[in-house]
């Protein structure tokens, strides 16, 4: 298959990491046959440093014009002061805009040979966690209108939560879609004990159900599902929600796998064409230094090949060689264990991509 890949490798560690993605990817070309051609696009602080703006016209087409884009991450102290309408995160915001991409896609897995990084008891991890959070992204109470009034003798704060049908299908077709590449459990996750926004998302997943027979759909309330994470996240495969309540439930999930530099995520529209990234951000403190963790981004380049080329054997090899070098004991400082294990061996960003792709195989 011949796939065109926007990389934006950004600020920080970014473009340290985007570079072992490109490696892994650059061999699963070569091991499955696949042409992948690249195009490196600017945003973020070096795209305000270089163009004035943190994700000029110029740099946007090129992310359109691909078949899907890879993200490091954007942001750093040196663009605190710049205004507003100009900080490197308003790039982010405009290029999810552009792309149209409305579903947010946060795996929270546990590595077994991380779990002792988990802040869950032992026998909840060996159960093993491995789901899906798919949350509503450019609807909901965070784009609903906002406002502060006085009545005279306080102030009154209204943020309103709305959702259309149309909204809840088609984010309710990608909660699906992904339960049918994977287990085909789908949980809807409302609180229509109390919200009509939440009433009216629980009839359309139930009408939408009806194409997919083959996926078993759950619902739960939001504060139920909050608890079931922390007790037995092993029950579930695939979570979709709306924006809000996403946004708390895939941080809390986020959580108990242990460790930010191992998680990627995908943020996807009406299109196959995808936005993927590690959920980390540039972490500045360690930009430069060649010791970032480049797995979440090495894994977002792995579900992009799943999700948005249709190459589920790639992704797997991708997923395979990090689990095998994982078991050989190699570690990038963040997940490290306390000193004075032998049975570790600390590696280099670049090291841990190196390693990554001589594991792979087709
Ligand atoms: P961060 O995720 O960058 O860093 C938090 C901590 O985790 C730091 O100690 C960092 O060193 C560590 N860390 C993060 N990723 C790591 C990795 N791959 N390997 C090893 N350690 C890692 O969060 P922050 O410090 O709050 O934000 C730094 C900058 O990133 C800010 O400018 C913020 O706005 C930006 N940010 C960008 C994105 C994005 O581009 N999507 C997301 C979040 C934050």
């Amino acid at each position: 298959m011949f796939k065109n890949i926007a990389l934006i490798p950004g600020d920080g560690i970014g473009p340290e990491i985007v570079r072992e993605a490109k490696k892994v990817l650059d061999k699963i070309s070569e091991l499955f046959g696949h042409t992948f051609i690249y195009e490196e696009a600017d945003m973020g602080g070096v795209a305000i440093d270089k163009y004035g703006d943190p994700l000029p016209e110029s740099e946007l087409n090129k992310c359109l014009k691909a078949d899907s884009v890879l993200l490091g991450a954007v942001g750093g102290p040196k663009w605190n002061g710049v205004p507003g309408n100009m900080r490197p995160e308003k790039g982010l915001l405009r290029i999810r805009e552009a792309m149209k991409v409305y579903s947010n896609n946060r795996p929270a897995k546990i590595w077994q040979q991380l779990a002792d990084a988990s802040p869950l008891k032992k026998e909840i991890v060996e159960k093993g966690i491995d789901f899906i959070i798919v949350r509503e992204l450019i609807g909901g109470i965070y784009f609903g209108e906002h406002k502060t009034e006085s009545n005279g003798s306080e102030s009154i704060a209204t943020d309103v939560l709305k959702y259309s049908e149309s909204e809840i299908r088609r984010i309710g077709k990608i909660g699906f879609e992904t339960a049918l590449k994977r287990n085909k459990k789908l949980c809807s996750v409302e609180k229509s004990n109390v919200l009509d926004s939440s009433r009216l998302w629980k009839k359309v997943i139930h009408e939408l159900a009806k194409e997919y027979p083959e996926v078993e759909l759950t619902d739960m309330l939001v504060d139920n599902c909050a608890m079931q994470i922390v007790k037995d996240p092993s029950q579930f495969d695939v979570i979709v929600t709306e924006n809000m309540f996403g946004d708390i439930l895939s941080d809390e999930a986020s959580m108990i796998t242990g460790s930010i530099g191992m998680i990627p995520s995908s943020s996807l529209g009406e299109t196959t064409k995808g936005l993927y990234e590690p959920i980390h951000g540039s972490a500045p403190d360690i930009a430069g230094m060649d010791i970032a963790n480049p797995i979440g981004t090495i894994l977002s380049a792995a579900m992009m090949l799943k999700y948005s080329f249709n190459m589920e054997k790639e992704a797997a090899a991708i997923e395979n060689a990090v689990s095998k070098v994982l078991d050989m004991g190699y570690r990038t400082a963040d997940i490290m264990p306390p000193s004075g294990n032998e049975n570790y061996k600390k590696v280099s960003c670049s090291k841990m991509g190196s390693l990554i792709t001589e594991n792979l195989a087709n």
